[in-house]
């Protein structure tokens, strides 16, 4: 008898220890799946309130773009079906280039389950297309989606920007917070006059006046035109003010209303590469002489040069020490000669027309020449002159009622500047201020171990 129970009990208990095992894992299993679906097959054993517990849709998400990341993949994961991301994407890209996404973008999603529970529906999307603009995407029904771009309005407001030069006008003032185009805008005006290889010292100082557009929502900022900028070159400082007359086109014009364009560039070649002479060791960057005839220009080859006013090419080709090339004609019996060029742009040989401006080859060191550099030369009425000392009148003046109008806009920039500057020093002495007392004590010495 003993030996039947003992029998009995060997073979029942591994069953109810393997019925036990896997009632313990389909529970599990269901549990898991809860967040995932809300179709759930209940077994009568499980108690009612576990179902309950699933969130119905429709569900809302903000998807943040991780590297690789493309708006195909993060829907997938989400459980989107692929059909419908290649939908989603079709549409938006009538409004939207998805190439554009960046990493760390937010992208915000409303979804829902399929009616057959086995996927997701997208039902809404929304993602910021640029900080002007924000794109939505609706699912119009069936498999059909709308994406409209919406602009977002920005707060406009001043910004300013004041320091001095350690490395070249375009490195210090793009880490002041400058944009490349704000200061591509600010080196074609000071071109003009300024030789940006010589008149540059370490220690010029410059200001930066503009308009800045601010997302209130994000604190995003985004540069405008750049308003003011000022150069102060032998204690004399050179001032650009951004302004549009009436029924006029904008343009940069001097304090005292004059056009800073004239007739020939100071600096023929774009400012800012040139490292303003000083650090630049490998060749000499000369002044001008009797024998030197020109100026030269150091900078990286392949730089651009441009004509420095409009005209007729004299002469496109290789020229004994010069190297490669340029003369060009201009009004009022004037030349300007390029030497040492890389190579000829395109486009551009003997005979051929060219704006002030326009790029007409690329520095390099052919001829003889000790390093990569462009030498410049002017002549007048058949003789040469120093590029740096010719003085010219300006295209423009801004006469009569433009002139008062001209007044007017200087005098509500230099103000709303000033206030600025007063902002900005007032937060420079509190942070000062706060970095005293939040000092240590200086350190003392104990007297008593001093001895020892
Ligand atoms: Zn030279």
């Amino acid at each position: 008898m003993k030996q039947s129970i003992a029998k009995l009990i060997a073979i029942v208990f591994p069953l109810v220890l393997a019925y036990g095992l896997t009632f313990y894992v389909s529970f599990k299993n269901l549990q898991e799946n809860d967040s995932v679906t809300t179709q759930v097959v209940v077994p009568p054993q499980q108690p009612s309130e576990e179902v309950s517990e699933v969130e119905e849709g429709p569900y809302d998400e903000t998807l943040t773009l991780k590297e690789g990341d493309t708006l195909a993949n993060i829907l997938s994961r989400l459980g989107i079906p692929s059909s419908q991301a290649h939908e989603v994407i079709t549409a938006l890209a009538k409004v939207f280039n998805p190439k554009d996404l960046k990493i760390d973008q937010e992208v915000y999603v409303i979804y829902d389950t399929q009616p057959n529970g086995e996927n997701y529906d997208l039902k809404f999307l929304r993602l910021r297309s640029d900080i002007d603009h924000y794109v939505e995407l609706v699912r119009t029904g069936g498999s059909l989606f709308q994406a409209t771009k919406y602009k977002k309005e920005l707060k406009h407001e001043y910004s300013n920007i004041n320091g001095s030069i350690k490395i070249s006008l375009y490195a210090d003032a793009l880490k002041a917070g400058a944009s490349p185009k704000m200061l591509y805008d600010m080196i074609k005006a000071f071109s003009y006059d300024v030789d940006f290889q010589r008149d540059i010292q370490p220690g010029t100082e410059f200001s930066l006046f503009y308009d800045t557009y601010k997302d209130e929502d994000s604190g995003h900022e985004r540069p405008g035109e750049l308003l003011y900028a000022k150069l102060v070159l032998d204690d004399k400082p050179h001032e650009i003010y951004r302004f549009q007359p009436l029924g006029g086109v904008p343009g940069y014009y001097t304090s005292l209303g004059e056009a800073v364009q004239k007739a020939l560039l100071r600096t023929p070649i774009d400012g800012a590469r040139i490292n303003s002479g000083f650090g630049n060791r490998k060749h000499p960057i000369k002044g001008y002489t009797k024998m030197h005839k020109g100026v030269d220009f150091g900078a990286p080859t392949g730089t651009p040069i441009m004509a420095a006013g409009d005209g007729i090419v004299e002469r496109c080709n290789k020229y004994g020490a010069y190297g490669n090339y340029i003369c060009i004609r201009h009004v009022g019996n004037t030349k300007t000669v390029y030497a040492h060029l890389h190579r000829f742009a395109k486009g551009v040989s003997a005979g051929s027309k060219v704006r002030q401006g326009q790029v007409i080859g690329y520095v390099g060191a052919t001829g003889n020449a000790t390093g990569a550099h462009l030498h410049f030369e002017l002549i007048r009425n058949g003789k040469h002159e120093n590029p740096q000392k010719v003085t010219q009148l300006p295209k423009t003046k801004l006469t009569g009622a433009a002139f008062n109008e001209f007044k007017a806009f200087i005098a509500k920039i230099q103000q709303t500047k000033k206030e600025k500057d007063q902002i900005a020093m007032d937060r420079n002495e509190s942070r000062l201020e706060s970095e005293e007392l939040q000092s240590p004590p200086p350190f003392k010495i104990d007297s008593s171990l001093k001895s020892s």
